[in-house]
């Protein structure tokens, strides 16, 4: 059984006119999992996107309902002064946060608790036995987060605050991130760089040709940390083959020997061909084969826990339609 958690009101969370990290990417992914049988409600029926055919659900994903997170959890991850930052901006009216890409509005604050509070509900629900994987599909997006900053259009680390609340409150203790956006998950390896108990790799385009411009092989965690960290870099025009064989060759042997207990995705869609932010040639069942060989690791180690969380992915039409076969992936 699949979770569903999302709300329309990830779209209150307003960037900059043509940003393009915006409200409708959400709209995009509801409309995407109602025509393919996913889902059933319908928040936003003056929208509309030509999405052409897309394959079928097998079993409808159970739509959850959740609050915002509570404040420390967000405290479990980051800085008081981040934290305190974020609210003050948004009380402000709105802002533009680190080097200028990371627009707030005045309800982004409250927005961004609701997108922890949905993956929270996530790890829940699968930790319960109410779903066995589940998806989240939040703005706004949180995997360049660092601790003691917001950066790359994240406020929060949606994941890492996921990662800290499995271990704090259902007690794990081995947790892999695998994160698949196009971009390196920065904010996501400062918080567990030095950790053993998390296992991080991100997959991603090389840092010499892609923002934020880290993420290099050698970045493999520090002190206790040493080895629980992976960065794999690809060069402009790779696609679904290259991935795989990655996956296949250097993540999955990884996972064995790390036996996690639960798996948590960083699940970008930026790596898609159509993308506007970067050079990687994904299609959308790339997506649903880099999913399936994921949930098999899952399903052999974690009882096939998986929560995935949603991170990047601007082209609406590519987003809708990846995110649909990364659904049929993980079993739905
Ligand atoms: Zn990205």
């Amino acid at each position: 059984m699949l979770g569903f958690c999302s709300s329309p009101r990830f779209t209150e969370h307003q960037t900059t006119l043509a940003h393009p990290e915006r409200p409708d990417r959400i709209r995009a992914i509801w409309t995407a999992l109602r025509e393919a049988g996913f889902i059933d409600s319908n928040p936003f029926p003056d929208f509309s996107l030509d999405l052409g055919p897309l394959p079928k659900a097998k079993h409808k994903a159970v739509e959850l309902a959740f609050g915002p997170a509570a404040n420390k959890w967000i405290a479990s991850v980051h800085t008081r002064r981040h934290i305190e930052y974020v609210e003050r901006m948004s009380l402000l009216g709105g802002g533009i946060l680190d080097q200028g890409d990371t627009p707030v509005g005045p309800e982004s604050y409250e927005i961004a608790l609701l997108a922890v509070g949905a993956v929270l509900r996530s790890c829940d629900a699968v930790m319960k036995g109410e779903v066995k994987r589940c998806f989240a599909a939040v703005r706004p997006p949180g995997h360049h987060a660092d601790p003691d900053r917001p950066m790359g259009f994240c406020l929060f680390s949606n994941i890492a605050i996921a990662a800290k609340y499995l271990q704090q409150a259902h007690g794990i203790k081995r947790i892999a991130i695998v994160d698949f956006d196009v971009h390196h998950g920065n904010g996501t390896q400062a918080c567990f760089e030095d950790d053993p108990s998390v296992f991080f790799c991100s997959l991603h385009q090389h840092p010499h040709t892609a923002y934020p411009g880290s993420g290099f092989d050698w970045e493999i965690g520090v002190g206790p940390g040493k080895g629980f960290t992976k960065n794999i870099g690809f060069n402009p025009g790779a696609g679904d083959d290259e991935y795989l064989s990655v996956i296949e060759t250097q993540v999955i042997p990884d996972l064995e020997q790390f036996r996690p207990e639960v798996l948590l995705l960083s699940a970008g869609f930026d790596g898609h061909k159509d993308d506007p932010l970067a050079q990687i040639n994904l299609t959308e069942h790339g997506f649903e084969r880099i999913t399936r060989a994921l949930a098999a690791q899952a399903d052999h180690h974690c009882h096939g826990h998986i929560v995935s969380v949603l991170e990047g992915g601007y082209n609406l039409h590519a987003l809708g339609r990846s995110v649909v076969r990364h659904l049929i992936g993980l079993g739905g």
